[in-house]
């Protein structure tokens, strides 16, 4: 199965791709994750992206699709996979089709511009192995430590509250019209992020099964 996870900054995508990532033993694939990677592994095409990214802006198609494919063509994404950050915009869309990658469904997590600002105040990610965490959604077991590595948890650069307005207009702009090209194919389902992380987890493993 080969899915896609759409949704504003901050909705919780990423929650959500590791909760079917775990349910359907599918890889869960961040395109963030990766250019966050390769920022910090110092890669040709990481320099080119960081302006970007600490602007709240996008990196161009033509890096983010490279990484993409190569990505897909992995030995475990051979079985399906989550997309999570990818698409952002209608010609990366169009490339995935090129790819001739068929979609099964595009699940959208739907929450609200004001809840965004206050749910990525409160964002933390580990810095060694990029986990996410939330302060008072999805705290860490010990403050400042990740679950997974024992890394440090740290505020990411992009979630600095002017930054966060550019990426909800980029989002509204670029990436928001993406619902309606799979809504046209049927592929679109929108599921209402709740306050409860594990009641959207309820809500996206059914909206994959219906
Ligand atoms: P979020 O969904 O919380 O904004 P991501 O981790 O998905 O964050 O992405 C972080 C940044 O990486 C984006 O603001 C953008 O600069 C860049 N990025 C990630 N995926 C893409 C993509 N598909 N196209 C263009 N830029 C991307
Ligand atoms: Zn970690």
């Amino acid at each position: 199965m080969n899915l896609i996870l759409l949704g504003a900054p901050g909705a919780g995508k990423g929650t959500q791709a590791e909760v079917i990532c775990d349910a359907l033993k599918i890889p869960a694939i961040s395109t963030g994750n990766m250019l966050r990677a390769a920022v910090k592994a110092g890669t040709e095409y990481g320099l080119k992206a960081k302006a970007a990214m600490d602007a709240g802006a996008l990196v161009s198609d033509d890096i983010v699709i490279g990484i993409l494919k190569d990505r897909i063509n992995e030995p475990d994404a051979q079985n399906g996979f989550i997309l999570d950050g990818f698409p952002r915009t209608v010609p990366q869309a169009e490339a995935l089709d090129a790819m001739g990658v068929t979609i099964d469904k595009v699940v959208e997590i739907y929450v609200a511009d004001e809840k965004i600002q206050q749910r990525l105040s409160g964002r933390r990610v580990c810095e060694v192995c990029g986990n996410s965490y939330h302060v008072d959604f999805k705290p860490t077991k010990v403050e400042g430590v990740c679950d997974g590595c024992g890394g440090k948890t740290v505020i990411r650069k992009d979630d600095e509250p002017a930054t966060v307005l550019d990426r909800l207009k980029t989002y509204h702009e670029k990436t928001a019209p993406l619902k309606d090209y799979y809504a046209k194919q049927g592929k679109l389902v929108t599921v209402e992020g709740q306050e409860e992380v594990s009641e959207t987890s309820k809500l996206t493993l059914k909206a994959i099964e219906g």
